[in-house]
């Protein structure tokens, strides 16, 4: 965890330090607070979010009076203000043990490239060392190699993964077996994978919407991850969107969070969707998945 704190800090320390470099340079005219607003924005925050924070920011310095800007009282600040913004008491667990007599149900849905499968495998993994039953199930039946490469992280994690041999066999009917499976094999939790081909906005949403009719014939779905690029910024927002139109996200998983200053995109998707990040992914290595930890994040960014 602290290698992965380490890794967080490093690429967001960058927001940290310009934002704390212009708030303490003094007494700030209307240009620096400019700045400090399009630096946020830039960090991906969102122009909302990033307005709020330079208000309230603004409104602390007003109240204090004394027009000037000591850095370690600026530095609370921020650090309390942002931690506001992210969310310090959202419900961020993940729906991952037996509800009842049946496994827990997690979708994974995600545009191609994001980061779903690799999520999945190392979810997995996070989920066999808290001594939980994983069944894995490949319901991205367009692309042969997408199970295969779900197969392989289940192999490397040790879970059985459900799979059709058929490129193209029925997605639905894919995850259908796998919570049947998973239900026969007494597990804690299936997690299903999907396709996310998003250039065929329709087909995708019809595809995950009867994945979703079809499997709840059979069990409800306790938990829907959307993974979502860090690094695509504002197209990664509008995919948000659609996915959120076609089944209820209950989470979002915000990978590649080690290649980006851009972690604002937290608080702005979070704002979207009005739905918590619970998971972040911090590198391509099987431990690099770690739960979302506001403070840690605010740490990380502020210093
Ligand atoms: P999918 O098409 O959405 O299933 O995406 P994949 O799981 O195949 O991942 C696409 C690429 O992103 C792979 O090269 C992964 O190793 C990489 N990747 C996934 N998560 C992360 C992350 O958190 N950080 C980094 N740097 N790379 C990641």
């Amino acid at each position: 965890l602290a290698r992965l704190r380490a890794r967080l800090a490093r690429s967001n320390t960058a927001i940290g330090h310009a934002l704390l470099g212009l708030l303490s340079r003094g007494s700030l005219d209307e240009e620096a607070w400019e700045e400090v607003e399009d630096t946020l924005i830039q960090a991906d925050l969102g122009v909302q979010a990033s307005t709020e924070l330079v208000d309230r920011l603004r409104t602390r310095l007003k109240v204090d009076g004394s027009g000037r800007t000591d850095e370690d009282q600026v530095r609370e600040w921020l650090r309390e203000d942002l931690l506001e913004l992210v969310g310090p008491d959202l419900d961020r667990r993940i729906a991952s043990s037996r509800v009842g007599d049946r496994p827990a149900v997690i979708l994974v849905v995600g545009v191609n490239g994001t980061g779903k499968t690799t999520t999945v495998g190392k979810l997995a993994r996070v989920l066999v060392a808290e001594d939980r039953d994983v069944v894995l199930g490949a319901a991205d039946t367009f692309r042969a190699a997408a199970a295969d490469q779900l197969e392989t992280w289940g192999g490397r994690v040790g879970v059985p993964t459900i799979r059709s041999e058929r490129e193209g066999a029925d997605p639905a009917a894919v995850a259908f077996d796998a919570v049947q499976a998973g239900a026969e094999m007494e597990a804690d939790v299936v997690i299903l994978d999907t396709a996310g081909r998003l250039h065929n906005k329709v087909g995708l949403m019809d595809e995950l919407g009867k994945i979703k009719r079809v499997v709840e014939k059979k069990s409800p779905i306790d938990e829907v991850l959307l993974v979502l690029d860090a690094t695509t910024g504002q197209n990664g927002m509008r995919q948000a969107e659609v996915f959120s139109q076609a089944v209820d996200v209950t989470g979002i998983v915000l990978t590649k969070l080690d290649g980006t200053a851009k972690g604002g995109i937290v608080v702005a998707v979070q704002r979207a969707l009005g739905v918590p990040v619970k998971l972040v992914g911090l590198g391509e290595g099987p431990d690099d998945l770690a739960p979302f930890d506001p403070k840690a994040f605010v740490d990380a960014i502020v210093g």
